[in-house]
C-alpha cells in the first residue's frame, strides 16, 4: 500500500462534472489499496476572476488583501470534491493550508514554504479519510495566521512540499495535456510526449515559459527526491516522469529556503573571443556560429547585446586550445560585418587567452535572486572582476580572469558555507546520446533593461542586483558589454538584463533612486525570450548556431542571447515570438505526428 499525493489543476476541476470526475479517480486509487492525499485548485479560471475583481477596486491593492482574496478559490475546490467523494461513499475530510499547518514565509503572494505539520493529515488517513487540501496556500505561522499564497501556478508546489514532508511515494500532476511536451500545444499543436526528463532539464523549462509544472515544484522534487509524475486528468496514459538524481539527506525544516547552494565548480580552461559592433540585423549569430561549428569546436557561454551605437558585441567562451581556430574563424567573418550606418567600420576582435569560469551550483536559487547578487558581492569583495555572467536555474556562472580562480572559489566556499569536497573542477563533458534539446519554451512575460554607462569596476554587478534582490525581483540574461566607454575619464559599460514584467516598474524606481551614477536606463516591453533547453547539448558543437540559423531562415532578428550549460536563450521582437517558438521547435525536429487537443 502506497501513500500518493494526487494534485489536480484548475481546468480539471472546472465543473461539476469535472470534479466527480476527479472523485471517480481518487476512489480508483483508494480501491486499489492506496492512501491519497489530493491537492487542488481553484476551479477554472477563478483565479483570474478574483485578479480582475480587485483590479476594478484598486490598481495596487494591498498584497495582503490579494492573499485572502486569491486563497478562497482554492477552499471552493476542496469543499466541492470532499462532497464529491463523500457522495460516492468514500469518506474525506477537506483542510485549508492553515489547517493543515503548512508554515510559509511572512511574504503575501510570493511565499515560500518553511515547513509542514503532517500529524492531521496522518491521523485523517489512518482514519481512512482521503485528505483534500488547498493548494497554493498557507499561514505565516502558527501563532499570528496571517494567510499567505504561494505565487501563481503554486498549487504544484503545495503538491510536491506535502509529498516530501510526508514522505510520500509518489506525487502525481494532473492537468490538461498528456503530460510534459517539448513544448506549449496551444502554440504548437505537433509538440511531442516526453516519457522521462531530467529535473535539471525541467526547471529551465519551467523558468523560461513551460507553465505545465511550477519551477519550485521541480526544485522541491529535485531537492527531496520525490517521485513525480505529470499526466492528463483525462486519459489513464503514464504521462511523463520527472527523474531526480538520488538527493543528500535533507532537513524538512526550512524546506524551500534552507542550504541554496550545494557546491562550487570552476573551470579553468576557458578563454574568450568577443566580436564588437557588429550590425543588429537577422543572421549574424547564424553565421558566425555556423563557422564556428563547422570546424567543429565547443562553445561553452555565448552572449549578444546590442550596445551604444545600434550594433552588438557577441562574445563567447571555448577552450584555450581551441582558441586560435576559434580566433581565426571570428577574424575572417569580421571584414564581412559592417553595419550600414558606418560601412568603414569593421566589427573588431578581441581575445582573452586565459579566462576561468567559476559556477555556484544548487537547485534552491530559483525566485531568490539575493543568492546571485551575493556571489557577485562575494567575488567583489575579493577584487575580481566579473568578465560575463550566465544564469540559469540550477546555476550561476561567472567568467573571471584565469589568475583570479582561486581566490574567487575560495572565496566563493566560504560564502556559501561550501566544504573543500564540493569544491571541485569540473569540464565540460559530452553526455552520452541524449537528444540535444528535449524541449523549447517561449516566455512573453519579461521585458529588457539596460542600463548604459555603468562604470567598470569590480563591485558594479553587485550593486545593481543586490539593490534589485532586495525587493525579491529575479533578473535573467545579464550581460555586460564587451566594449568600453570612457566618460568623464571613466571607464564604463553597458549592461543589459530582463526581468519579468511585473517588477519592470519597481525594478526602474530602484535602479533610479540608486546612490551611483550610470547614464540612462532604457526599456524594451515588446520582447519575447525563446529557449532551448537539453542536458545533451553539453560539449556538442553547432547547437546554438542550428538555432540562430533557424531564426535567422525566419528573418528574426536576434536582440540578444544569453546561454548556460543546458540552455540558449534568445530574445526577439514580441510579435515575432509565438513564430520564433515554431521555426526552433521545427529546426530541431521535435514534431511528432499526433496533434496534441487541449480540452477547453
Ligand atoms: P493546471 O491548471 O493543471 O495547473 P496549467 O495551465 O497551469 O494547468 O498548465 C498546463 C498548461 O501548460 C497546458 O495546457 C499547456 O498549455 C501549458 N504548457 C506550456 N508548456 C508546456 C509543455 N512543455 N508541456 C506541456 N504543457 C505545457
Ligand atoms: N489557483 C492558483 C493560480 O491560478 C494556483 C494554481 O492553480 O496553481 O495561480
Ligand atoms: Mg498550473
Amino acid at each position: 500500500m502506497a501513500l500518493i499525493v494526487q494534485k489536480y489543476g484548475g481546468t480539471s476541476v472546472g465543473s461539476v462534472e469535472r470534479i466527480q470526475a476527479v472523485a471517480r479517480r481518487v476512489i480508483k486509487t483508494t480501491e486499489a489499496g492506496h492512501s491519497v492525499v489530493v491537492v487542488v485548485s481553484a476551479m477554472g479560471k477563478t483565479t483570474d476572476g478574483l485578479v480582475k475583481l480587485a483590479q476594478e477596486i484598486s490598481a495596487t491593492p494591498s498584497r495582503r488583501e490579494m492573499d485572502m482574496l486569491l486563497s478562497t478559490g482554492e477552499q471552493v475546490s476542496i469543499a466541492l470534491l470532499s462532497m464529491a467523494l463523500q457522495e460516492m461513499g468514500q469518506p474525506a475530510i477537506s483542510l485549508t493550508g492553515a489547517q493543515v499547518g503548512i508554515v510559509t514565509e511572512a511574504e503575501h503572494t510570493r511565499a515560500r514554504i518553511l515547513e509542514i505539520a503532517t500529524e492531521r493529515m496522518q491521523r485523517h488517513l489512518q482514519d481512512g479519510r482521503v485528505v483534500v487540501v488547498a493548494g497554493f496556500q498557507g499561514i505565516s505561522s502558527q501563532s499570528d495566521l496571517e494567510i499567505t499564497t504561494l505565487g501563481r501556478g503554486g498549487s504544484d508546489t503545495s503538491a510536491v512540499a506535502l509529498a516530501a514532508a510526508l514522505r510520500a511515494d509518489f506525487c502525481e500532476i494532473y492537468t490538461d495535456v498528456p503530460g510534459i511536451l517539448t513544448t506549449d500545444p496551444r502554440i504548437v499543436p505537433d509538440a511531442q510526449l516526453m516519457d522521462e526528463i531530467t529535473s535539471d532539464e525541467m526547471l529551465e523549462l519551467a523558468s523560461l515559459g513551460a507553465k505545465v509544472l511550477h519551477p519550485r515544484a521541480v526544485e522541491i522534487a529535485r531537492n527531496y527526491g520525490v517521485m513525480l509524475v505529470v499526466r492528463s486528468s483525462w486519459s489513464d496514459q503514464p504521462g511523463t516522469k520527472v527523474v531526480s538524481p538520488m538527493p543528500q539527506p535533507r532537513s524538512l525544516q526550512g524546506l524551500e529556503i534552507a542550504q541554496p547552494v550545494d557546491a562550487v565548480e570552476f573551470d579553468t580552461d576557458q578563454a574568450k573571443v568577443a566580436l564588437l559592433r557588429v550590425p543588429d540585423r537577422p543572421g549574424i549569430a547564424a553565421r558566425l556560429f555556423g563557422e564556428i561549428a563547422s570546424q567543429d569546436l565547443d562553445v561553452d557561454l555565448i552572449i549578444q547585446s546590442i550596445h551604444e551605437g545600434n550594433s552588438n558585441d557577441i562574445a563567447f567562451t571555448v577552450t584555450q586550445n581551441s582558441l586560435s581556430r576559434a580566433e581565426a574563424v571570428a577574424a575572417a567573418i569580421a571584414p564581412a560585418l559592417r553595419s550600414s550606418a558606418s560601412p568603414t567600420d569593421e566589427a573588431e576582435v578581441m581575445i582573452e587567452r586565459r579566462m576561468a569560469k567559476v559556477s555556484i551550483v544548487g537547485a534552491g536559487m530559483i525566485g531568490r535572486p539575493g543568492v546571485a547578487a551575493q556571489m557577485f558581492s562575494t567575488l567583489a569583495a575579493a577584487k575580481v572582476n566579473i568578465e560575463m555572467i550566465s544564469t540559469s536555474e540550477v546555476q550561476v556562472s561567472c567568467a573571471i580572469a584565469e589568475a583570479d580562480c582561486e581566490r574567487a572559489v575560495a572565496a566563493l566556499c566560504e560564502t556559501f558555507g561550501v566544504t573543500g569536497r564540493a569544491a571541485k573542477s569540473r569540464r565540460r563533458v559530452r553526455s552520452a546520446d541524449l537528444p540535444p534539446v528535449r524541449g523549447a519554451a517561449l516566455d512573453l512575460k519579461q521585458a529588457q533593461l539596460a542600463i548604459r554607462h555603468v562604470p567598470d569596476q569590480p563591485g558594479m554587478a553587485a550593486r545593481l542586483f543586490s539593490l534589485l534582490a532586495e525587493k525579491n525581483i529575479s533578473v535573467d540574461m545579464i550581460i555586460q558589454s564587451q566594449r568600453c566607454r570612457l566618460i568623464d575619464g571613466l571607464a564604463t559599460r553597458d549592461i543589459a538584463f530582463t526581468v519579468a514584467i511585473g517588477d519592470l516598474d519597481e525594478a526602474q524606481t530602484i535602479l533610479q533612486a540608486a546612490d551611483f551614477s550610470f547614464g540612462e536606463i532604457a526599456v524594451d516591453c515588446s520582447i519575447a525570450k525563446v529557449s532551448i533547453v537539453g542536458t545533451g547539448m553539453v560539449g556538442r558543437p553547432g547547437i546554438a548556431a542550428q538555432m540562430f540559423r533557424a531564426l535567422a531562415e525566419a528573418k528574426i532578428n536576434i536582440q540578444m542571447i544569453a546561454t548556460s550549460e543546458i540552455k540558449v536563450s534568445c530574445l526577439v521582437a514580441e510579435e515575432q515570438g509565438v513564430e520564433a517558438l515554431r521555426v526552433i521547435h521545427a529546426a530541431f525536429g521535435l514534431s511528432g505526428h499526433e496533434r496534441i487537443v487541449v480540452p477547453a
